[in-house]
């Protein structure tokens, strides 16, 4: 996905947080600001709104994650937009978009993007110098499945 040309600034960062998870993703990203600085930062709603007003960084927000921001994020996994996940989720609560949650996850899966669901994952991801390397994230290739055959039972 990304090439060796490629400048940090074409980039693109999802950050997400649940509720109980903000503070985590505000810390996280306070250490980390001058490097996400480098990056095009999408978020949504609120979790942007704080990555502003704390932090001072430049986010795109999106909708807020209930009210279709996940959604949002997983068509924009789903049209290569986006290179990495920040998906702060929170373990411990249920959410009235649990369904959203687990299909932005699955999106991820499914077109192969690099996904920290928790700090240390996120610390271990951007520490990778294949972060900046250009490296090239394998796209995968959804052709069978397009072409799959489809047993039909009526006559048109
Ligand atoms: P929010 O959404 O950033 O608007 O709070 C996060 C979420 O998906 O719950």
């Amino acid at each position: 996905m990304t090439d060796e040309n490629r400048p940090l600034s074409s980039i693109t960062i999802a950050l997400v947080a649940h509720d109980n998870m903000k503070d985590d993703l505000l810390e996280w990203a306070m250490f980390n600001r001058e490097f996400l600085a480098n990056f095009r930062l999408i978020a949504t709603g609120t979790t942007g709104r704080l990555l502003r007003e704390q932090l001072n960084l430049q986010v795109e927000r999106l909708q807020s994650g209930p009210l279709g921001g996940d959604q949002q994020l997983g068509a924009m996994l789903s049209e290569g937009v986006i290179d990495f996940l920040v998906f702060f989720w929170d373990p411990l609560s249920a959410q009235p978009h649990d369904s959203d949650v687990k299909a932005l996850l699955r999106l991820a899966v499914v077109w192969n993007i690099p996904v920290a669901c928790n700090r240390a994952t996120a610390d271990f991801m951007f520490s990778s110098p294949l972060v900046v390397s250009g490296y090239k994230r394998r796209l995968p290739d959804y052709q069978a499945y397009h072409n799959r055959p489809i047993e039909m039972e009526i006559d048109l």
